[in-house]
């Protein structure tokens, strides 16, 4: 697949085609991603909450995704570290990353 570049209709940046929302400004471009790339957001919010991050991954944000499993596993070893009585609030995490993957894909 190869499309042309799109340009944000308010600050003109230029678009990776497969994006919702302008990187730069924000705007959402009032597209979603569907044919070919049809994405689940169920899906996707399902994923980060088994293994966070995945369902960013599964989305295509790999960055985002990386972010998430990375923050998430520093957390829940950080507060293992120094407050093991707050360790279960890290499930937290994959909870918050599943509702921003949810939110990306929709
Ligand atoms: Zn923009």
């Amino acid at each position: 697949m190869s499309r042309s570049p799109d340009f944000c209709p308010h600050c003109g940046e230029e678009l990776d085609s497969v994006v919702v929302r302008c990187p730069n400004c924000r705007t959402d471009l009032g597209r979603r991603t569907d044919g070919d790339s049809s994405k689940s957001a169920g899906l996707a919010a399902l994923l980060s909450l088994l293994i966070t991050g995945v369902g960013h991954l599964y989305l295509g944000a790999v960055a985002r995704g990386a972010g998430w499993f990375v923050g998430g596993i520093g957390l829940a070893v950080i507060l293992g570290l120094t407050i093991p009585e707050l360790s279960p609030l890290s499930f937290l995490v994959p909870v918050a990353a599943a509702v921003d993957a949810y939110t990306l894909a929709s």
